[in-house]
């Protein structure tokens, strides 16, 4: 049985291997033991980020993205800043506290100076009430300091895999998407400041278990404040498409993501995991599932509606057709039956992140 690998404080690559093959019976083991120490640690609460899904134009080509740069089966859109404004307005006024801004990856400084603009102007508009997180790519060190000075407090900016050969089966070999950047990108977003996530996919093609064994001890390595991972879910205009009978079904992704999430909050009792939304376009209750066994984190989607269909990572996204109030009312039901409640008008900050500054305040 695994009750004597739950209770150790470490794990080793072994012990989280055997945690990821555990069977059905055993997985409720696990489970259990992460919903008790979720709860020692960052209590029943769940936070949200009400994410607006800023442009769908990337300059990258990522294998498994739907909305990479050579993908002309859709319409691009990038949403005007009133637009943006206007959602930060909704999550501000429905008590959301803080937002998630996303887009496709872009360099140029008319990008780079209107997210800049953007941020001031909510922070501004919000009485710097609202807490932004921003997943915008691998940029510039002096980029990333723009953004946190400019009120951006969390960064998101996923490894995808943490072994090198496999990145390089889901990206193409250039210096746009250069392996040693993005680990690079994570350790500078760290030294400015930010509260740091990465996080990986789950179920991609020519991904073992030992790979998300070594995903997860590299997040611990990292010394992360927060992590989004959730399953890899193919889109058929994209390269990896052409394995998608190589795939573990959408349901075993789906279990190994929770799995993950699970054995992640065991390793990192206090650090904010949120349940990603890839994860409901399995299950339409994929997240709240998520939230049971470890995750403390939603992101529901503010973006105008219009533009929802058109944000297509993967595919079977959900709620695109939907109205941000819609998804409130409904997410709002389903969190408590999870036993959950809404951190309504609280930041939610990373418990691990405020620990580590605490000790630096206190030398
Ligand atoms: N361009 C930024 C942020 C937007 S993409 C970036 O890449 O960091 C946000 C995340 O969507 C990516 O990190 C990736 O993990 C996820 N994603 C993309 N395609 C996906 C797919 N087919 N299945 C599941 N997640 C996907
Ligand atoms: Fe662009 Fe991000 Fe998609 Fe890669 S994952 S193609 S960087 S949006």
């Amino acid at each position: 049985m695994i009750e004597h690998i739950l209770n150790k404080a470490f794990f080793s690559k072994t012990d989280i291997l055997r945690l990821l093959n555990t069977t059905k019976d055993e997985a409720v083991l696990l489970y259990q033991k992460a919903a008790k120490v979720k709860e020692e640690h960052v209590g029943n609460k769940v936070y949200f980020r009400g994410l607006i899904e800023m442009s769908n134009i990337c300059s990258k080509d990522c294998f498994y993205c739907g909305i990479r740069k050579s993908n002309k089966q859709f319409e691009r859109y990038t949403l005007e800043n009133e637009a943006i404004l206007e959602a930060a307005r909704f999550a501000y006024s429905e008590n959301y506290a803080s937002l998630v801004i996303q887009s496709g990856e872009l360099q140029s400084a008319h990008f780079t100076d209107n997210i800049s603009n953007l941020l001031k102007t909510i922070k501004l508009e919000s009485n710097h009430e609202l807490g932004i997180t921003i997943s915008l790519g691998e940029q510039e060190k002096s980029v990333y300091q723009k953004w946190f000075n400019a009120g951006a407090h969390r960064y998101l900016l996923r490894i995808e895999s943490s072994n090198k050969e496999l990145y390089y089966k889901l990206h193409p070999k250039d210096k746009e998407h250069d392996f040693e950047n993005r680990i690079s990108c994570i350790r500078t977003l760290k030294e400015i400041g930010f509260q740091t996530g990465t996080g990986i996919m789950i179920g991609l093609p020519f991904q073992k278990l030992e790979h998300l064994a070594e995903d997860l001890l590299f997040m611990k390595d990292m010394d992360i404040d927060m992590c989004g991972m959730g399953p890899y879910v193919e889109h058929a205009d994209t390269p990896l498409f052409q394995y998608k009978d190589q795939l573990l079904s959408q349901r075993e992704r789906f279990v190994l993501s929770l799995k993950m999430i699970a054995i992640l909050r065991l390793m990192m009792p206090k650090i904010n995991i949120a349940a990603a939304t890839a994860l409901q376009a399995i299950d339409p209750l994929g997240r709240e599932k998520a939230l049971k066994v470890g995750a403390n984190i939603m992101m529901p989607n503010i973006t105008p509606g219009v533009y929802r269909n058109d944000y297509s990572l993967y595919q079977n996204k959900p709620c695109v057709d939907e109205e941000a109030s819609d998804c409130k009312n409904c997410l709002e039901a389903r969190i408590n039956l999870t036993g959950n409640t809404i951190g309504y008008g609280q930041w939610g900050d990373s418990k691990h992140f405020l620990e580590k500054q605490k000790t630096l305040l206190d030398y």
